[in-house]
């Protein structure tokens, strides 16, 4: 396969960067997650230029110049997709520095950006789209940074992500659930979060999640079919004591929660509205739904 990495299209075992890479030692960088379907009319990739213009706010909250424009990088995400076959793809923009330095200091450093794509299926599992997964809510809470820092998707936020997911799958479990410092429900390592109760859907405000553009199509499809929507502050409890409950994430999709900390959720498996919701999406990304 080829990777794109700084206008050069590379062959996949040659795309390489140094040991002395400034984001490797630091973590400040930036990054996507995109999902490309197979459709009727063709691979499409699904919410591309929202992707493409997250990546810019993310660099643009972090300082960081990225010397390419939007365009350029939509272009070169569908055109990786091209490259490497793909009818289905998950792609993977990132932007960091180079090994031109040492220290913290980095505005005297080259900006990198390099663009990937490979297959992917179910992220969390494909059984486990059917049947819900476990979930642990973490120890590891939302930092401050992170929360203020919440609507870039920067590597560094990926830390507490990364100790929470390790602890959870240590303990057995299929994904973490991550609290803010205050103690209400965020999101998980990689994921928007959502409950059902009574028929009624709430998920977390924006104040220290991610601004998930899975999230917002879930947000839309739900009031599409008439289903309330309410964004709010989400306690531990109400997790527990919720019909259902569900991620939503680019790599995730929508993935049911069956299990919070040894807890049932509603029945213990997929429930109804979690179903519904999944068939809509795929039938957006894959454009059996009109927009
Ligand atoms: N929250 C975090 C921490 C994430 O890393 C992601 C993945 O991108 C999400 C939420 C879901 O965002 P999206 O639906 O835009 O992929």
């Amino acid at each position: 396969g080829l990777i794109w990495l700084d206008g050069d299209w590379v062959p996949w075992r040659e795309a390489k960067t140094h040991v002395l890479t400034h984001t490797l030692h630091y973590g400040m960088g930036v990054f996507e997650g995109v999902r490309a379907y197979s459709t009727a009319r063709g691979t499409a990739i699904f919410r591309l230029q929202d992707h493409t213009r997250r990546l810019f706010n993310s660099a643009h909250i972090l300082g960081m110049p990225i010397p390419w424009d939007q365009d350029t990088l939509n272009e070169v995400q569908r055109e990786v997709v091209r490259r490497n076959g793909l009818d289905s793809a998950y792609i993977r923009p990132m932007c960091f520095y180079g090994a031109e330095g040492m220290g913290l200091r980095a505005d005297n450093l080259r900006v990198h950006c390099m663009v990937a794509a490979w297959s992917w299926g179910a992220y969390l599992g494909e059984e486990n789209m059917r049947n819900g997964i476990r979930v642990r809510v973490s120890s590891f809470a939302r930092h401050h940074v992170n929360i203020t820092m919440c609507r870039a998707k920067a590597n560094g936020n990926y830390l507490n992500s990364m100790l929470a997911l390790q602890e959870a799958l240590r303990d057995g479990y299929d994904e973490a659930l991550l609290l803010d410092t205050e103690g209400y429900v965020m999101e998980g390592s990689g994921e928007n979060v959502f409950i059902v109760r009574d028929g009624v859907i709430y998920t977390p405000d924006l104040t220290s999640a991610l601004d998930g553009i899975t999230r917002r199509t879930v947000i839309a499809l739900s009031e599409e079919i008439g289903l309330k929507v309410i964004e709010k502050r989400i306690t531990r409890d109400e997790v527990y004591i919720a019909d259902e409950a569900f991620f939503t994430g680019t790599a995730a999709e929508v993935t049911p929660i069956r299990e919070v900390d040894g807890r049932w959720i509603g029945a213990g498996t997929r429930g109804p509205i979690t179903e519904r919701l999944q068939s809509l999406y795929f039938e957006q990304v894959s454009g059996r739904r009109s927009e």
